[in-house]
């Protein structure tokens, strides 16, 4: 059985047990927090991670995905300590989270320059660490997939061809990102099953979803609780269509929670995620909320398996 890296070190695959595969345990800029640390209270965010850990772990989740990349103020010995204190296991990725900025450093240097960087977090260990990532992260958002993003995407899919790791493409439904995503990741030669195009379920079209799915990769229904973008009761009802359609094991449910997120002043998350919709938006969700419905909607306990435990198995470590 191959195993799987975790903060806390290899796991055997059969050991990631139910999984949720996208939550953060801290968000926040990066070079903000350097710079700035005064305005931030450490303990509190510690704390708030704590939290959320134990909140997952009393619901039976046993390990999550934690795709907190590079410009969202990685920190793999903050995610090491929670995990130790809690006994959540906690699946880490290397990537750049970005829309278009890049630093100098990576606008002068090339895709494969990049992977190389990449391949070092998954070979030897992120920030002089020996944790290593198990996955790559990139992204595209409201300004499409323009150079940056395009030189992010190659240099993932180049250190996923040598190393193995899958990868994790965060995606805008409404800017149309993921079919031009999924191409180019194809276009380098990455097999399909070990792609995964995140936010998929921000849109109710399910033409669209239906798409990528046909190229054979995952899809991401995984930001249950963000009401802005989509809100709960059309999130179900794409999750419904696409499991009566028998599409459980290209599925993934989660709610990209943040135990904490600076992006906001407090009062504005509550405004801009919707009345009532921010204090559920929770590691706790998925299993409060979304599980319960979607078994009343006819939701087999085999696909929920598949969903939970398989999926992340398989796209983790292969086969
Ligand atoms: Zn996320």
């Amino acid at each position: 059985m191959p195993t799987i890296e975790s903060v806390t070190g290899p796991l055997e695959a059969g050991d990631l047990g139910t999984t949720l595969i996208h939550e953060h345990l801290r968000t926040r800029d990066e070079a903000n927090a350097r710079q700035f640390p005064h305005l931030y209270d450490g303990d509190a965010l510690y704390a708030a991670a704590v939290e959320a850990a134990r909140n997952a772990l009393d619901r039976g989740v046993k390990t999550i995905g934690e795709p907190t990349a590079m410009f969202l103020g990685r920190d793999v010995r903050f995610i090491e300590r929670v995990a130790k204190e809690t006994g959540l296991q906690a699946i880490v990725c290397t990537g750049i989270y970005t829309y278009d900025h890049l630093p100098l450093f990576w606008q002068s240097r090339s895709p494969d320059v990049m992977a190389d960087a990449l391949v070092h977090d998954i070979e030897r260990g992120i920030q002089d660490t020996d944790i290593k990532a198990a996955f790559l992260k990139c992204a595209a958002d409201e300004p499409g997939v323009n150079d940056n993003v395009e030189k992010i995407h190659r240099a993932c899919a180049r250190a996923s061809l040598k190393t193995g790791a899958p990868i994790m493409a965060h995606s805008r439904p409404a800017s149309n990102t993921g079919p031009r995503q999924v191409e180019i990741l194809l276009e380098e030669g990455v097999a399909p099953e070990k792609i995964q195009i995140a936010h998929c379920g921000d849109t109710d079209d399910l033409g669209y979803i239906e798409g990528l799915i046909e190229k054979g990769v995952y899809v991401g229904l995984d930001r249950f609780g963000i009401e802005m973008y989509q809100p709960m009761e059309r999130r179900l009802n794409t999750a419904q269509a696409l499991l009566e359609k028998g599409y459980e094991e290209k599925l993934f449910l989660s709610a990209d929670s943040c135990a904490s997120i600076d992006w906001f002043p407090e009062e504005m998350v509550e405004m801009l995620m919707g009345e009532g919709a921010v204090k559920d938006w929770t590691i706790s969700l998925t299993h409060d909320q979304v599980i319960p419905a979607l078994k009343e909607r006819g939701m087999t306990d085999d696909q929920l398996t598949t969903m939970m435990v398989e999926n992340p198995k398989r796209w983790l470590a292969g086969g």
